[in-house]
């Protein structure tokens, strides 16, 4: 059973080991300063498959899954992915909110808002350098929805086999709901029209409301073109952390399975 602890600092130690483990390094992609003391945010790059693979985690604080998810899946998955893929991970872009347990970064705002302004906050200026010049084929970001016992999806697609993306999609989250984890059935999530948990950005209609959010990391990397697909995690904050943990961690498999 893992605790879900708020010490960036040990959460960090954790994957630094784990990586080391892989043969891998956690890299420190930036540093700024919080009230008057440095913080520092890590990145790893891992493997050297042919398909390249995003995954961050963290950027808002209190969605505490998504880092202990993917520390999960390092631990014990990432490597039978390490010939297929080469991954980039953040996993945590937000450590001060990450250790207050609160959605902001270090300058009091959303960070998954202000993507397209850089100058804004450090968590963005960072991340962007590290990505700066690449491309991916697939981006993953792990959230959480605090307020929701329900699990649900964003996918953008790829546009050349979105009918498939789609099913593969419904089919993870079929595996989840006969766990008796609940699935959103809404028809609109934040604005957004949603089908069975899926916030698919073909289900909208151009220039209504929900059609995207600027500013996310997501949106950043889609209209920018360094993503060709970007799908976005949601689990439950008010389910048990451990069952999110492994939402998280099954998710990751799921999507990188070979099909
Ligand atoms: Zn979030």
């Amino acid at each position: 059973m893992l605790t879900d602890d708020k010490n960036y600092t040990s959460l960090i130690s954790s994957y630094k080991e784990a990586l080391a483990v892989l043969g891998a390094e956690l890299l420190e992609i930036g540093c700024f300063d919080y009230q008057k003391a440095p913080v520092q945010l890590y990145g790893t790059i891992m493997g050297n498959g042919p398909t390249k693979v995003l995954i961050t985690s963290g950027i808002h604080g209190e969605e505490r899954a998504g880092p202990y998810g993917l520390l999960e899946f390092i631990k014990s998955d990432i490597q039978k992915y390490l010939d297929r893929f080469t991954f980039h991970i953040i996993p945590v872009i937000n450590p001060i909110g990450f250790e207050k347990s609160e959605r902001f970064g270090s300058s009091g705002m959303d960070i998954n808002r202000l993507f397209d302004m850089p100058q804004t906050s450090p968590e963005v200026k960072i991340t962007r350098n590290f990505l700066h010049h690449l491309q991916f084929q697939l981006f993953i970001d792990l959230h959480e929805d605090s307020d929701s016992d329900h699990v649900y999806l964003y996918e953008s697609g790829d546009g050349l086999n979105d009918d498939l993306i789609l099913a593969e999609d419904l089919n993870f989250l079929s595996l989840i709901s006969k766990r008796g984890i609940g699935i959103n059935q809404e028809p609109f999530i934040y604005g957004a029209v949603s089908r069975n948990g899926i916030v698919y950005k073909g289900y909208q209609t151009p220039g209504k409301s929900g059609e995207q959010i600027d500013g996310t990391i997501a949106d950043y990397l889609l209209t920018s073109k360094r993503v060709i697909r970007a799908i976005t995690l949601e689990t439950p904050g008010k389910i048990e952390f451990n069952s999110r943990v492994r939402v998280q961690k099954d998710f990751l498999n799921f999507i990188l399975a070979p099909k």
